[in-house]
């Protein structure tokens, strides 16, 4: 198998059979002339086959190490992708620290449908344990979460669902294949928001799935093409760009989060950081274990954490850029309580650690000193 670097930049990318374009050339069609009925070369119609979209599904799978990828339009409709594999009566349990866009998906569309949700803090395995019945068929989890960074032993998950025949799917979102490959470590299906870090560049909208498992791949492919849910070939194209330089940009990440993390811990008016490279954080042994490195997203709290100062700092701050989502070139600074994570009711946020005043960094590219300067001016 070839090293990632060499991974990322081939992976998929064939030179156009018909021009020989080093790129794969974006197949702005919705249909396919068929020589006769029945007789065409593969694609008939582009809800269901795109030869860019497919030049992309094959990147994600050898990105993932998986046999199968399949690209949607966004992260939530690959979530509501897998939610469909499921029936009325079936239980899911889920992280209780998890992006609030799945949380909503859950909780307000798929519970009436007659799917029960069950959440649990995942960090303890035997939290999980205790928690299926003959009627679980799905384990949802993230790790690291957003926004607490809090870890989870997906290989521990993993034995616990394997045993008891229910399947694992691990949003891989903030890790990245770069740093952490769920499916090695058991897991049956990785879900990604490729609108962040494999896209890159903050401009594009789309999301992924990948599994090894044959079957598994054929249900989900019957519910891209009948519910559509499907990216568009210049959406395809931008992420497949995207991917050839997730290792650079993830190192980079990786090395200006650790700079900040650090920064900020030591910062007199910093009440708490959270970051997954802390030595003495509760998930760092399995962190370590299970992923290559800890990546640029950071989350934190002020010693003076009133409405009005966390107000001030989000407003304050000039590379960092106070908007939703994360994983793009540049930094962004965000409020989960009011942004990202506002369709979590309070008390469910508050009683999972996830406080009124809590900051969330995603750290971008740029240079370290100078993002380190402009969080000083802004902090104070
Ligand atoms: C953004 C995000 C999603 C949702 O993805 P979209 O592309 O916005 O639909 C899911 N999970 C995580 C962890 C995310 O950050």
């Amino acid at each position: 198998m070839k090293k990632l670097a060499t991974k990322y930049i081939h992976a998929g990318a064939e030179p156009d059979p018909s021009t020989g374009a080093i790129m794969t050339p974006i197949f702005q069609t919705s249909t396919y002339v068929q020589e006769a009925p029945g007789v065409n070369k593969g694609y008939e119609y582009a809800r269901s086959q795109n030869p860019t979209r497919k030049a992309l599904e094959d990147a994600l799978a050898i990105i993932e190490n998986a046999k199968y990828g399949l690209a949607f339009s966004s992260g939530v409709a690959a979530t509501d992708a897998i939610i469909k594999l499921l029936a009325p009566g079936d239980e899911v349990i889920a992280a209780n620290d998890m992006y609030g866009g799945t949380y909503r998906l859950f909780t307000k569309i798929f519970e009436k449908f007659g799917i029960k949700f069950i959440y649990v803090d995942t960090t303890d395995p035997a939290n999980v344990k205790a928690a299926i019945t003959g009627k679980t068929k799905l384990v949802w989890l993230e790790t690291p979460t957003n926004p607490l960074m809090n870890i989870t032993d997906i290989a521990a998950v993993a034995a616990i669902t394997k045993a008891a025949n229910v399947w694992l799917c691990v949003d891989n979102t903030f890790a990245t294949p770069y740093l952490q490959n769920p499916l090695d470590l058991g897991a049956d299906i990785v879900m990604h928001s490729a609108t962040k870090y494999l896209g890159g560049h903050s401009d594009v909208i789309q999301g992924a799935i990948m599994v090894n498992d044959t079957g598994l791949r054929e249900q989900l492919y019957f519910i891209q093409k009948s519910s559509g849910a499907v990216p568009g070939p210049f959406d395809c194209f931008l992420v497949l760009r995207g991917i050839k330089t997730l290792h650079l940009r993830m190192q980079q990440h990786s090395i200006n989060g650790e700079k900040i993390a650090h920064w900020l811990r030591k910062h007199p008016k910093v009440k708490a950081v959270y970051w997954p490279g802390f030595e003495d954080s509760k998930g760092y042994a399995v962190a370590r274990e299970q992923m290559r490195g800890f990546g640029g997203m950071i989350s934190f709290e002020l010693q003076n954490d009133t409405a009005e100062e966390v107000k001030r700092v989000l407003s304050a701050t000039k590379l960092f850029s106070l908007a939703e989502s994360l994983g793009g070139v540049e930094s962004l600074i965000n409020h989960p309580a009011t942004m990202t994570h506002a369709s979590i009711p309070r008390e469910e946020r508050i009683k999972n650690g996830l406080s009124d005043g809590l900051i969330r960094l995603s750290v971008g590219v740029e240079d370290a000193d100078d993002l380190i300067e402009d969080l000083q001016q802004a902090i104070g």
